[in-house]
């Protein structure tokens, strides 16, 4: 997941890719429309966004898990646990998928509690993407293992306004924020 406040004007979106039809291979007279549609063949393409999770995982005390990026976008910087949707899965198998590659964390009883229009960056092409964060219990081990290259470290921690301001992604902290609101 990306933040748009990082969106560089310059970027295109990624209907602005497609010059060519992928259907007749013929040019398309003005690219990046959306939705794409061939003047030759007749060929048609949404740019709908991509899905994408994350997951506040609360323990026992009414902490949150936090990670630690070691990489780009916002390396140093904090996040959740997630990850994009596989065609062919649920939004909650994703969920879990990605919190058990990334933490080794099984999650139990996911619950919805913000969706979120967001970008990404995909070379000089701008994605659309709708996060889904859902909130969600450790299950029966608390021990987390992050995955090796993508995660530096982890906290166990009602969030601070120091640590929101180091959120990596704007999305992950508005996602905090109203979690912090309800559960006042
Ligand atoms: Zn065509």
């Amino acid at each position: 997941m990306t933040d748009p406040m990082n969106t560089v004007s310059t970027t295109l979106g990624v209907s602005h890719a497609f010059k060519y039809c992928p259907r007749c291979g013929q040019a398309h007279p003005h690219p990046g429309r959306s939705p794409f549609l061939c003047p030759h063949c007749g060929w048609s393409f949404y740019f709908g966004p991509v899905s994408a999770v994350g997951a506040l995982i609360v323990n026992e005390d009414q902490q949150l898990l936090l990670v630690k990026r070691a990489r780009e976008p916002g390396l140093g910087l904090l996040g959740l646990p997630g990850g994009f949707v596989d065609a062919g899965e649920t939004a909650e198998e994703a969920l879990a998928r990605e919190v058990r590659e990334e933490t080794g964390l099984s999650i139990r009883e996911p619950q919805l509690l913000l969706t979120y229009p967001n970008q990404y960056h995909h070379g000089d092409f701008i994605v659309p993407v709708l996060d889904f964060f859902y909130q969600c219990q450790v299950g029966e081990s608390t021990q987390v293992e992050l995955v090796d290259g993508e995660l530096s470290a982890f906290q166990w921690t009602r969030p601070s306004p120091d640590q929101l301001n180091r959120m990596a992604f704007a999305s992950n902290r508005l996602a905090i924020e109203k979690w912090l609101r309800m559960t006042r």
